[in-house]
């Protein structure tokens, strides 16, 4: 067991502590670090462990990606891509909906694809959403090419 970020061995409690809180291996000091990057922005869970589970592919992105209006959950910089975390599925109002919306449109002027994707589908099928979202990056970077 060591860290995901930095490969430090981890000992029995910060593993245990990491995984039980976080869901991801960390130890001691990216642990902190990564508590505090979620409660500022109220980061999803799901959020961090796919940037593990993308970086553990090979996939560099960056967690609560700030694109000057807001602050993207998961973002993949090199395909212009970000991922947004749906955390509360059939809670959302029209509003949020809309809000939403908004957001995407402004996103997709700026030449960013957004794909929202259920935390449900991260916490249990973590490998083939990896393997998805290198599918979708995959297609953006032949779209790129095209143009
Ligand atoms: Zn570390």
């Amino acid at each position: 067991m060591v860290c995901l970020e930095c490969k430090k061995e981890l000992d029995y409690l910060n593993h245990k502590n990491a995984m039980d809180t976080i869901g991801v291996e960390l130890c001691e000091k990216h642990y902190s670090r990564m508590q505090k990057l979620i409660e500022l922005n109220n980061t999803p869970l799901e959020a961090v462990q796919l940037y593990y589970g993308l970086k553990e592919a090979g996939v560099s992105a960056m967690l609560e990606w700030w694109d000057g209006k807001k602050s993207i959950d998961v973002a993949i910089s090199r395909v212009k891509l970000n991922i947004e975390i749906e955390t509360e599925n059939g809670l959302m109002t029209h509003e949020q909906a809309m809000n939403d919306l908004e957001g995407d449109m402004h996103s997709f002027k700026n030449g960013f694809t957004t794909i929202r994707i259920p935390h449900i589908l991260i916490r249990y099928y973590l490998n083939e959403t990896v393997n998805n979202i290198i599918g979708i990056m995959e297609g953006l970077k032949a779209n790129i090419k095209v143009i």
